[in-house]
C-alpha cells in the first residue's frame, strides 16, 4: 500500500477545526475535540485502553484550542493544545482514513 500523500492544503482554525485538501480534491475536516480524543499519542492511546477520558480532564481549560500546528517531516501534522498536550503527530493515514484504494 502506497503512503498517504501529503495534503494540498491545511487550514487550521485554531478554535474551531482543522480542514485538508488532498491531491485527489477530496476535502476532510476535523472538529477540535475530536482530534483532541483521538489524539495518536502514546499516552492517549494508553488512557483510551483504559477507558479513561483523553480531554477533558478537570484541569483542561475550555474551551479547547489549538496553540501551534506544524508539519513532522513529509508524513504528518504535529499540534500543540492549549492544555499544554503536544505529543501526539497526526499522520496522514490517521487524518485520511477514508482514502480511496
Ligand atoms: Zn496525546
Amino acid at each position: 500500500m502506497a503512503p498517504t500523500p501529503a495534503p494540498v492544503t491545511i487550514d487550521v482554525q485554531r478554535d474551531v477545526a482543522v480542514t485538508l485538501t488532498w491531491p485527489d480534491g477530496a476535502v476532510t475536516r476535523f472538529d477540535l475535540e475530536d482530534l483532541r480524543q483521538h489524539c495518536p499519542c502514546a499516552e492517549c492511546r494508553g488512557r483510551r485502553d483504559s477507558n479513561l477520558t483523553v480531554w477533558p480532564v478537570a484541569s483542561s481549560p475550555r474551551p479547547l484550542r489549538i496553540v501551534d500546528a506544524e508539519l513532522v517531516g513529509a508524513w504528518g501534522l504535529g499540534i500543540t493544545w492549549n492544555d499544554g498536550h503536544s505529543t501526539g503527530i497526526y499522520s496522514w493515514e490517521l487524518l485520511r482514513p477514508d482514502r480511496p484504494e
